[in-house]
């Protein structure tokens, strides 16, 4: 009689039941599945430690393991290195094959074919899907194969690539009764992270929040607004799905698809979902970016050991420049940041202060909930203009000015900045004696970088 077969669906980025093509198809195809989570200890101990996110994490983990039961499935967690412990649970639990999501990071794929290698020996089969992206890099390509470096036309492939349909979640699902070793609580394995951002502050992390954000958000006018209300600053004119995407909460498939309306705000909206697909495929077919400035003859352009003051004004929001500071301080506060003052933070650090783009990528990393190595190291390699498609080098944002654009009233730099609440309207996009003196001057900072840049392209 042969006896039931067994998966391991090994879970990372994808912490959700629905739309989740790694766990169908393991559901489909075996008799039991093995639902595992490994606290990675060298991504807890490596390059971007985060309280905020390993708060968010440990509270995303528990709601999946609801999720699971919900449906008669149990979520085993352990903690150490995967190489060796995801064959070994697979062998100790009878599993002939382990699913995943494809990851698509640097590490994430050595750590991949790692696991891979080790499972292929013990004769285990490995089956990697698709689950993190809209589309995969193999599927937005140029006419001769190769990776698109510019948005636009990978834009407008990425729209022509078949979508696929979004899979309902498991009704019930057969788990194996295992015991693995080492297993327990998500949160104790974790280390009981205390978030450094205001615990109220931070939104909540589960699969059904996430859930309910996107209900909200596919139904809002601020989606049909987007394309303006995008960049307004003191208005909810965003998704706030990120930390959603990030963990795998929310299928990106999902969103696109709940999110389908036409008009210039759902358009405008999914084009962006394309730009985090961008610089994902980014990052798989050049992974030298995550260290190294995409454009080499910028290397060295930002300095890599500049004033430690300077640095820590930029980052606790004490430049003097208020829609500066005031975004400096959301990010602290909230453990996330409006798009549009991300851009002019690491605008202001790379070029007005001539700071390397590395330093501004790794605080966003320790604070930002939805801290992600391709969206981040995009972001900043585009403010910076060392990236593919970046901001031209030429183009630098006037703090003073944005503020006024994207903030027009002044509500979100009085919101983050209390020292300045007593002055009313716009003006507080220019207190003069009233605040902290501007620690560089706009006109000779921009100036100054104009020529750093061009000597750098000038070899
Ligand atoms: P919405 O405006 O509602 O956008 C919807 C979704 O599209 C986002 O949730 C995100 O998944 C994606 N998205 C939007 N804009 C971008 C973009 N420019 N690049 C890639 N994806 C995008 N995003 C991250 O998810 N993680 C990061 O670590 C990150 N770091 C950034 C660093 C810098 C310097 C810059 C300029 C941008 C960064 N972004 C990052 C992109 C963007 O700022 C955030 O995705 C966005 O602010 C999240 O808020 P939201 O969900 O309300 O966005």
């Amino acid at each position: 009689m042969p006896t039931a077969s067994t998966a391991i669906v090994w879970f990372r980025r994808d912490l959700r039941v629905h739309d989740h093509p790694a766990l169908t198809h393991a559901l489909e195809r075996f008799d039991r599945v093995v639902p595992l989570f490994v606290v990675d200890d060298s991504i807890l101990r490596g390059r971007w430690p985060s309280p905020n996110r390993w708060w968010f994490l440990a509270r995303a983990l528990e709601s999946l393991a609801g999720e699971l039961e919900a449906r008669g499935g149990r979520l085993t967690v352990v903690r150490g290195d995967p190489v060796e412990l995801v064959p070994r649970i697979a062998r100790d639990v009878g599993a002939t094959a382990i699913v995943i999501s494809r990851d698509y990071s640097a590490y994430g794929r050595r750590r991949d074919a790692a696991v891979e290698a080790a499972a292929t020996a013990l004769g285990v089969h490995w089956l990697a899907g698709r689950g993190l992206l809209v589309h995969e890099p193999e599927d937005v390509r140029r006419e001769d194969g190769g990776p698109f470096h510019v948005f636009s036309p990978f834009h407008r492939r990425w729209l022509e690539a078949d979508l696929r349909p979004v899979i309902e979640a498991p009704g019930a699902m057969a788990t194996a009764d295992v015991h693995v070793d080492g297993s327990g609580d998500p949160d104790e394995l974790l280390g009981h992270p205390v978030p450094t951002a205001d615990l109220d502050l931070l939104l909540a992390p589960s699969e059904a929040a996430a859930r309910a954000r996107l209900d909200r958000w596919a139904r809002s006018d601020a989606l049909r607004d987007y394309a303006t209300g995008r960049d307004r600053l003191d208005l909810d004119g965003t998704s706030r799905l990120s930390q959603d995407l990030r963990w795998g909460l929310l299928s990106p498939v999902e969103v696109v698809t709940r999110c389908a309306g036409s008009g210039a705000g759902p358009s405008r909206f999914r084009s962006e979902i394309a730009w985090r697909d961008f610089y994902a495929h980014l990052l798989w077919h050049e992974p030298r970016v995550a260290r190294e400035s995409f454009r080499r003859e910028l290397e060295g352009v930002g300095e890599r050991e500049p004033d430690p003051e300077i640095v820590a004004a930029w980052k606790a929001g004490r430049t003097g420049y208020p829609v500066i500071d005031a975004a400096m301080r959301q990010l602290l506060a909230t453990g996330w940041m409006h798009n549009r003052a991300r851009m002019i933070v690491a605008s202001f650090l790379t070029k007005h202060l001539r700071i390397d783009w590395r330093i501004g990528e790794a605080h966003f990393m320790e604070h930002l909930v939805d801290g992600d190595p391709a969206s981040n190291n995009g972001g900043w390699q585009w403010a910076a203009s060392t990236g593919t498609d970046p901001q031209p080098y030429f183009r630098i944002f006037n703090p003073t000015l944005q503020g006024q654009r994207h903030d027009p009233n002044g509500d979100y730099v009085r919101r983050w900045v209390p020292e300045l609440r007593g002055i009313a309207g716009a003006a507080v996009h220019d207190p003069r004696g009233a605040y902290v003196a501007p620690i560089v001057d706009h006109a000779a900072a921009r100036e100054g970088a104009i020529a750093a840049y061009e000597a750098a392209r000038s070899g």
